[in-house]
């Protein structure tokens, strides 16, 4: 997945990171922290397609709470310190904040996806990529499909709606530029969802 700049704000269908979220129209509740009882900061969403009979086209929206950085549990799935919800494609708007709380981060930015046909792992296909087109490894925003790579335990959620082990669906880069990225501890964001009826979807962080 690659950075790729945006121009004017509106909703989309289409993996965008920063902004408002794209949700059906009266769908989104805001989600709140557990921790601090503030608004969460939107991150961006992520695009996810039909896949068989498990899964349809549907939006990924990753939050996690930025009012006491480090403080409210931010990188474990079930804390409640972070939140992905789901959403549909259809009537999609951008949704504003809560009026208070750091809701939203002041940069806009679309992926692109570059297949990678053969890669050791996902560090080796991220500098393999830059190396050989001659651009900075932080325009590398991460890894969506394929399998999930760990530097240290592999830490899979499970379904906590039936119990499965939840399927790997993105590992996320803090992002292009310093100055607006996600605060991941300097590690990944890793984004899992299940295919049973719960359509439960999880975000976790390795740092
Ligand atoms: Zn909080
Ligand atoms: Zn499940």
């Amino acid at each position: 997945m690659i950075n790729r700049p945006l121009d004017a704000e509106q909703a989309t269908d289409q993996t965008v990171f920063g902004g408002r979220p794209s949700a059906p129209l009266g769908r989104l509740m805001w989600p709140q922290c557990r921790w601090c009882q503030g608004a969460m900061q939107f991150l961006g969403q992520l695009r996810i397609d039909a896949d068989g009979d498990r899964d349809d086209d549907a939006l990924l929206l990753l939050f996690m709470c930025r009012n006491r950085p480090g403080m409210c549990h931010q990188g474990e799935a079930e804390s409640g310190g972070n939140a992905v919800l789901r959403v549909g494609l259809a009537d999609l708007q951008l949704v504003d904040p809560p009026p208070t709380g750091k809701t939203l981060r002041a940069t806009r930015y679309a992926a692109a996806v570059t297949p990678i046909e053969q890669a050791l792992d996902y560090p080796s296909a991220a500098m393999g990529w830059a190396t050989a087109t001659g651009t900075d490894t932080r325009q590398v925003l991460g890894q969506i499909g394929g399998t999930a790579h760990w530097e240290e335990l592999d830490e899979t959620p499970t379904c906590p709606a039936c119990g499965e082990a939840m399927r790997f669906t993105a590992l996320l880069e803090q992002g292009p530029d310093r100055k607006t990225e996600m605060n991941f501890g300097g590690g990944w964001a890793y984004v899992f969802r299940c295919g049973c009826a719960a359509k439960t979807a999880r975000l976790l962080l390795q740092c």
